[in-house]
């Protein structure tokens, strides 16, 4: 039986012209014998784009709330999303619960769409979208209550699930 390994080159480089480059990306990152063949796809030097990474993350792999009931649709750890800074998927518990719904939601209508500037929580201090002292719930279905530390900006979740302040356990 013919498989995506038996192919002729030149019928497995036309049969993946086609493909998005988020495609081709993950195809190659399957193994060695793909990633060799599918190179002539990728210009010398391509970065991978906010754009792939927005295709990639809504695949069944990196999207399992898919499959669950439409109640428990919520993003949990096993659900990953693109950032735009740091050019990674990274799990849900790495963003604050409003980057990942609405505008900025995985499936947000194309015309009002704000996905493309989503921003990790690390991401996020770092160019001071989260200012020192904010609070924010992250991680989805878990709601985890955190803040970012008014001295050293760094990232905690609440303890006690309270408000106590906004000084992190190495600052204070
Ligand atoms: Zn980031
Ligand atoms: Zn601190």
């Amino acid at each position: 039986m013919a498989t995506i390994f038996s192919l002729p080159i030149e019928l497995l480089l036309a049969v993946s012209t086609d493909l998005t480059p988020a495609s081709i990306i993950s195809l190659r990152m399957t193994c060695r014998s793909l990633r060799d063949r599918l190179e002539p796809l990728i210009p010398n030097g391509y970065r991978v784009t906010m754009n792939d990474l927005l295709e990639i993350e809504t695949w069944p792999e990196y999207h399992p709330a898919l499959m669950r009931p439409l109640a428990a649709q919520y993003p949990d750890s096993n659900d990953y999303f693109a950032c735009s800074n740091c050019l990674t998927l990274k799990s849900a518990d790495a963003f604050a619960d409003n980057m990942m719904k609405g505008r900025r939601g995985k499936f947000a209508n194309e015309s009002t769409t704000n996905k493309s500037s989503r921003l990790c929580i690390t991401c996020g201090i770092e160019r001071g979208v989260y200012a020192p002292g904010t609070k924010l719930y992250h991680g989805g279905a878990k709601r985890i209550y955190g803040f970012v530390c008014e001295t050293c900006s760094g990232f905690e979740e609440f303890q006690n699930g309270g408000s106590e302040g906004t000084i992190c356990s190495g600052c204070s």
